[in-house]
């Protein structure tokens, strides 16, 4: 085994070579735990500290390593979390199953709190504590809520966060942000009537808006996404990216992140920007397919098990539908039973587990590859928006339950089959 030298058992201290024992200590049995112990010798000889540090401070392993491009000023203060820089994928699996040349999933439920909205929540308490603002607020029943009061939580005492959430939200929701410290306004009526109360509240109290739509710095932290994805392929862009759709604030700042790069000549072409929405909460899918003015979009009465992609009127539509026709793109609908049938076959082809909106963008992608919106030729990223433990239950529907056994190891072999 390269690089082990031996094993030592944690009790009577004896040592063994790493081929000789498997487990724990033969003498000792299980308590006897066993350390594995390197050659430090040679090791100092061949690894050279400075040589790995270099470049790995959680500043540069972060969003905050573009910070030159972003509305805040060198010094400013950020959350003590590492937020973005999360990893990019080339999936050999996800390829095959999609037939492309190259399929990428980026796996944004890393993020502290775990999705996407993270990054907006980083920039935008950031700049309020620029401004000496103390109280930053939404309203939202979900992750941007979260990702709120966890940047807050990271800022130390310097800002706090209020949180406006409809009384009918999910209890497990709830908890995220009061376990974060949050105050939490639980409001005895919709999302939108607690929206418009938290926006009333943020103008007459001075407190820092985060509401989506309405704080046009969300969409400057959520394009760092863009700005990953370029870097992670040496700033040669895929040609699709795939981003599942609610408000449209997220592929908006894709959006803008690809400009920006485009702009500063660090790329040199934009990716067709696909946006997935669930069939029960797509009226930018509507839109785009009629080729309607943003201003005439109506209300809907939005329905999805993808909570975190339903919106009936999408707050940041006219930039999502921007995105699309200006990049050549495409928005699709995907039913509620294929998005929770893509959860476990994102999870089986790449090892990420993704929350149903996040996971949409599998079935999106599969369809625009059967529709002909994608190219058999073509390098496609799929954007992961937010990890799959947020939503246990939706996850739980999409699998078969374990085998239950009593213990007994012959019953077990039995139902594995293995006699
Ligand atoms: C918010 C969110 C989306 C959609 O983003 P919009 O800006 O509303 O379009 C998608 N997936 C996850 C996990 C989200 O939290």
């Amino acid at each position: 085994m390269a690089n082990v030298l031996k094993l030592k058992c944690s009790v009577c201290g004896r040592e063994f070579s790493p081929d000789e024992v498997q487990y724990t200590c033969p003498v000792d049995g299980q308590i006897g735990t066993l350390d594995v112990l390197y050659d430090y010798d040679a090791l100092k000889s061949t690894i050279d500290r400075d040589a790995l540090s270099h470049e790995l401070s959680m500043w540069q392993t972060s969003m905050w390593r573009y910070k030159a491009l972003l509305p805040i000023s060198p010094d400013a203060t950020v959350p003590d979390l590492r937020v973005g820089y999360t990893p990019l994928y080339a999936s050999s699996k996800l390829t095959v199953d999609l037939g492309v040349r190259q399929a990428y999933i980026k796996d944004d439920g890393l993020n502290p709190t775990g999705s996407l909205k993270d990054r907006a929540s980083a920039l935008v308490v950031a700049r309020a504590a620029e401004a000496n603002i103390e109280i930053v607020s939404t309203a939202s029943t979900g992750n941007a809520a979260a990702a709120l009061a966890g940047m807050c939580a990271g800022m130390g005492d310097a800002i706090h966060a209020i949180i406006f959430v409809p009384a009918s939200a999910p209890e497990a929701k709830i908890a995220q942000l009061l376990v974060y410290g949050a105050t939490v306004v639980l409001v005895e009526a919709s999302y939108d009537v607690a929206f418009d109360l938290c926006y009333e509240l943020c103008l007459s109290e001075g407190w820092y808006c985060r509401n989506t739509g309405i704080n046009p710095y969300t969409v400057e932290g959520k394009k760092t996404v863009a700005y990953e994805i370029a870097e992670q392929l040496a700033w040669d862009v895929p040609d699709v990216v795939i981003v599942s759709v609610g408000d449209g604030n997220i592929i908006a700042g894709v959006h803008k992140g690809f400009s920006d790069l485009l702009e500063l000549g660090w790329i040199e072409r934009i990716p067709r920007l696909i946006g997935v929405q669930a069939e029960g909460s797509s009226p930018l899918v509507s839109a785009w397919q009629k080729g309607l003015d943003v201003r005439d979009m109506q209300p809907i009465d939005a329905h999805t098990i993808a909570d975190s992609i339903s919106a009936g009127l999408p707050r940041d539509r006219s930039r999502a539908l921007r995105a699309v026709r200006e990049t050549s793109g495409a928005l699709i609908a995907v039913t509620d039973a294929e998005i929770i049938a893509s959860i476990p076959r994102l999870a089986r082809l790449t090892g990420v587990f993704a929350e149903p909106a996040a996971a949409a963008v599998y079935a999106g992608a599969q369809r625009a590859v059967k529709l002909g919106l994608i190219d058999k030729e073509a390098r496609v990223a799929l954007l992961s928006t937010g990890s799959g433990l947020k939503d246990v239950k939706r996850a739980q529907e999409s699998v078969a339950g374990g085998l239950r056994v009593p213990p007994d190891a012959q019953t077990i072999r039995r139902a594995l089959h293995l006699i």
